[in-house]
C-alpha cells in the first residue's frame, strides 16, 4: 500500500487509487464537477486542482495516481487561485439563470462560486447561446448552462449502456445533444439529471414545481419493486414533487429507475378513497362468525403483515396473496430492477411460508390490497362475488369497493411509517413524507383496533414482531437507521 502525505498527515492508500479518491476517503475536501464515484474519471472540468510534490504546476487530482511518499496539498492560496481561474473560465458563458433554474439551491456551480469567486466578472463580450430543447420524454437541456463535464454522456455509455448522449461542437460551443431522431429514453434516464452538477439537464416532470429550499425532504425507500432503492422524497404543499436516489452500496449504489421515480401520481388521483364505511370493529364481528378468509397484498409493510397474521390466527382465517410481477430482471451497473413489482414479498414468505392463492368459498372476505395498479384480478372478483360479507382496504375506488360492506381507505407508502424487506432480505424503513387524505388512518391503527389491542405506533408494532419473528430478531428502528440492515439468515 503506497503511503502519501495528505495536508501534512501520512495516510495509506489502496494501490491504484487516484489522489482525489485518497482525499475523499480521508475526508479532505476537494471541489469537483466531472468526477463521480460511479463513473470512470475524465479529468475535464479541472476544478479538482491540488498541489503535488512531484509537479511544478497544479494537477487535476481525479487523474493523478498516488505513489509512495507523494505530498499532496488541497488548500492554500496557490490552490485557491487555480480553482478561481477555472471557475472564471466556466462562468464566462454561463447565464445568470439561478432565479429561474431548478438546480438553484443544490447546484455545485453556485456553491463553488460562492466559495471561490469574488462576485465580479471581467468578461465584456457576448456570451455564446446554446440550444434549449427536449432530449427525451423526461429530460430537457438548457445548453447554455452546460459546463461540458460529460458525466451524463459517461452515464449513458457506462451504466445505461444506451449511449444516447454525446458532446457536439468544439471549444466554447461544446454542448450535450442526442443523435437526430434518437431521444434519451432508457429505463434509468433520469439519473443524468441528478448527475448534472449544474442546471443544464432538468427533469421535465419537476420543471418549475418547487424551489428546493421551500420543500421538505424525507429519507425513504421506493416501493415500486422488490429492490427497495433508497430515495429522498421532495414534497411541497403536501404533494410529492420528485424522488431522487440516496446512496446505498448494498441496494442501489447511486441510481434508481425512472419507473420507480415517477410512480407517485396515483397518490393524488381523483379516484383516491377518502371516506370509510363501517369500522374495524364491524370487520372483527363479521370475521368471528367463522368461514372467513383474508387476502393480503405484498405491498403491505412488515408491521401490517404481522398484525394481519395475528388477526388470521384469532379468526382462524386462511390467508391468500395478491402479488404483481411484470417484465424481466434488468441490471444497470449497481442497480437491478426486479420483475416483482411489490416491495415486501420476501417478508410475506418469511412470515406465512409459501404464498397461497386467494381463498375460495369463504362466507366472508377481508381484502387488503394497496397495489396501485392492481384492481380486482379475476380470482379475487370470483371469491368476492361468492362471499356474503366483504371488507376492503385499498387506495382507490373500484369494483370491489363498490360491493363492500366495510371500507377502510388505505395509506399509500409515502403517507405512513413502516418497514419492507427487500428481495435480498434487507429490512429498510419507509417514512411518512406527506399527510394522507383527512379521513384516512394508518393501517396499523385500525388493524390493532380490530385485534382489540393497545394502540402502538409502527415502531412499537415492529418491536413486538421482532420478538417473535426469527428473521427480525435483534432489529429495531434505531438499528435499521437510514440504510437498513440485513435480516437474520441473510
Ligand atoms: S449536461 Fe450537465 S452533466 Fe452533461 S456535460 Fe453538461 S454539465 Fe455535465
Ligand atoms: S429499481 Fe425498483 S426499487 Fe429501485 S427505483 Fe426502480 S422500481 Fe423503485
Amino acid at each position: 500500500m503506497p503511503k502519501i502525505k495528505l495536508n501534512g498527515k501520512e495516510v495509506e492508500v489502496a494501490p491504484g487509487k487516484t489522489v482525489l479518491q485518497a482525499c475523499v476517503d480521508n475526508g479532505a475536501f476537494v471541489p469537483h464537477y466531472c468526477w463521480h464515484p460511479g463513473l470512470s474519471p475524465a479529468g475535464n472540468c479541472r476544478m479538482c486542482l491540488v498541489k503535488v510534490s512531484n509537479s511544478r504546476k497544479l494537477e487535476a487530482s481525479c487523474m493523478y495516481p498516488c505513489s509512495d511518499n507523494l505530498e499532496v496539498t488541497t488548500e492554500g492560496p496557490e490552490v485557491a487561485k487555480g480553482r478561481q481561474d477555472v471557475l472564471e473560465f466556466m462562468l464566462i458563458n454561463h447565464p445568470l439563470d439561478c432565479p429561474i433554474c431548478d438546480k438553484a439551491g443544490e447546484c455545485d456551480l453556485q456553491d463553488y462560486t460562492y466559495a471561490y469567486r469574488g462576485g465580479v466578472s471581467r468578461f465584456r463580450d457576448k456570451k455564446v447561446i446554446k440550444h434549449t430543447k427536449d432530449l427525451g420524454p423526461n429530460v430537457r437541456i438548457w445548453g447554455s448552462r452546460c459546463i461540458a463535464c460529460t458525466r451524463c454522456v459517461r452515464f449513458c455509455e457506462e451504466v445505461a449502456g444506451t449511449g444516447e448522449l454525446c458532446l457536439v461542437n468544439r471549444g466554447d460551443h461544446s454542448v450535450v445533444d442526442v443523435f437526430p431522431t434518437i431521444p434519451i429514453d432508457n429505463p434509468v434516464s433520469l439519473n443524468v439529471v441528478d448527475l448534472c452538477p449544474v442546471g443544464a439537464l432538468i427533469d421535465r416532470n419537476f420543471l418549475y414545481q418547487a424551489r428546493v429550499w421551500f420543500a421538505r425532504e424525507t429519507e425513504s425507500v421506493c416501493a415500486s419493486c422488490a429492490r427497495g432503492c433508497n430515495v429522498k422524497i421532495t414534497a411541497l404543499d403536501n404533494r410529492i414533487k420528485r424522488m431522487v436516489p440516496r446512496v446505498n452500496a448494498d441496494v442501489n449504489t447511486w441510481w434508481m429507475c425512472d419507473e420507480g421515480r415517477l410512480n407517485t401520481r396515483y397518490l393524488a388521483d381523483d379516484r383516491r378513497l377518502t371516506a370509510s364505511k363501517g369500522s374495524a370493529r364491524d370487520l372483527d364481528a363479521a370475521a368471528r362468525k367463522g368461514n372467513f378468509g383474508i387476502v393480503l397484498s405484498t405491498y403491505q409493510t412488515i408491521e401490517e403483515m404481522w398484525l394481519v397474521k395475528r388477526l388470521a390466527e384469532a379468526w382462524k382465517a386462511p390467508v391468500g396473496f395478491l402479488t404483481l410481477t411484470r417484465g424481466e430482471r434488468k441490471k444497470f451497473g449497481g442497480l437491478v430492477i426486479e420483475p416483482d413489482k411489490t416491495p415486501n414479498r420476501r417478508f410475506a414468505e418469511k412470515l406465512f411460508g409459501e404464498l397461497k392463492p386467494v381463498p375460495a368459498g369463504c362466507k366472508g372476505l377481508f381484502v387488503l390490497n394497496g397495489i396501485p395498479e392492481l384492481e380486482g384480478p379475476p380470482e379475487l372478483m370470483a371469491a368476492a362475488n361468492g362471499a356474503e360479507f366483504l371488507a376492503v382496504s385499498d387506495l382507490r375506488k373500484g369494483p370491489l369497493v363498490e360491493k363492500a360492506q366495510v371500507v377502510l381507505p388505505a395509506c399509500a407508502w409515502a403517507e405512513k411509517d413502516g418497514t419492507f424487506m427487500n428481495v435480498d432480505g434487507r429490512v429498510q424503513r419507509i417514512r411518512k413524507a406527506i399527510e394522507p387524505p383527512a379521513a384516512v388512518r394508518a393501517e396499523v391503527a385500525w388493524l390493532q383496533e380490530a385485534l382489540g389491542t393497545e394502540p402502538l405506533s409502527a415502531e412499537g408494532v415492529f418491536l413486538q414482531a421482532a420478538k417473535e419473528v426469527p428473521a427480525l430478531a435483534g432489529l429495531d428502528y434505531g438499528k435499521l437507521g437510514n440504510q437498513g440492515a440485513a435480516s437474520n439468515g441473510h
